[in-house]
């Protein structure tokens, strides 16, 4: 839900336009960052939120009448850049981690006052943040090499979630929420399910694996077969080439039927394969579906 500040002009989360009150929270005519600059939002109004406020039941802060349309950041361009940013700083778990927002709003407020300054809205994050003279540390999992080998003979080159061949040392709490990088809070798992983990809670993640545990054997079935049928129509690839160049032609009757067993070989393998890729769609699925349900219970506020 986004509202549009009636001074900058910036489109923002709700978040963006919330003021704690003693026992409800109110919604402002500004956003935080505008508040931030001394503005007083009981001064302005803003008809949207002022209805959104009345039909969600929160107070207003701001003043009756119509929105002038006269922004302190009146070039749409600028004003996406600055949006994007906001968007970037309020996804990133690790810039909120490290930058308190009173800090990254007094840096955005320095931007804004300079009219030299531009920030195109595609530019990484950490590039944004540098322009603005801050920085934030990525970086803070990092585990060093040892430790991962270490992690990776532990659990035999095996992922711990559904049995594949893995060897993304991972952490059960994601260091994004935990900053704990003890052997205790590090797991070995494959690429796939490091991906689709991500910021899940460990115990979430576990709970709708355990609800897969029969497609995950199947998973270790199509991996044990792959490999072995993949390596063997290698070889035969490598063998037909090295025929021909021995015999030194091309059309030739043995060397027909070697491509035709070849061609059934590939097609077979093919096949395999994008059964395989059904069953990690689908298992896929149900690790998002898991996710957003989580997601959605533990919002409880629509603003
Ligand atoms: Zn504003
Ligand atoms: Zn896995």
């Amino acid at each position: 839900m986004k509202f549009q500040c009636s001074s900058c002009g910036l489109r923002l989360e709700s978040l963006h336009f919330k003021l704690p009150g003693l026992v409800n929270d109110r919604l402002a005519s500004l956003c935080d960052i505008c508040r931030q600059r001394g503005l007083d939002p009981a001064a302005s109004p803003n008809p949207v939120v002022k209805l959104f406020a009345a039909n969600l039941l929160y107070a207003f802060v701001g003043k009756d009448g119509e929105a002038s349309g006269d922004f302190s950041l009146p070039d749409l361009k600028i004003r996406r850049s600055y949006e994007a940013l906001m968007q970037d700083y309020d996804g990133n778990v690790l810039a909120r981690q490290q930058l308190p927002r009173a800090d990254f709003n007094q840096a955005v407020i320095k931007a804004e006052d300079d009219p030299s300054f531009f920030l195109p809205g595609k530019l990484p994050f950490a590039e944004k943040l540098q322009a603005l003279g801050l920085s934030v540390d990525f970086q803070l999992n990092e585990v060093d090499y040892i430790d991962r080998e270490r992690i990776r003979a532990k659990y035999k080159y095996r992922c711990q979630y559904c049995g594949r061949r893995g060897r993304s040392v991972d952490h059960k709490d994601p260091v994004s929420v935990s900053h704990d990088n003890s052997l205790d809070n590090l797991i070995l798992s494959c690429s796939e399910c490091n991906r689709i983990k991500s910021n899940m809670p460990y115990d979430l993640f576990v709970k709708l694996n355990e609800e897969l545990q029969p497609l995950n054997k199947k998973l270790v079935k199509y991996e044990n077969a792959l490999g072995p049928l993949e390596k063997e129509f290698q070889d035969r690839r490598n063998m037909l080439a090295a025929k021909v160049h021995l015999k030194g032609v091309v059309n030739d009757p043995e060397l027909a039927a070697i491509r035709k067993e070849n061609k059934r070989l590939r097609d077979a393998i093919d096949s395999l394969e994008s059964d395989y890729d059904a069953v990690r769609r689908l298992r896929e699925d149900h690790f998002k579906l898991g996710w957003k349900l989580y997601l959605a219970q533990q919002d409880k506020e629509i603003i």
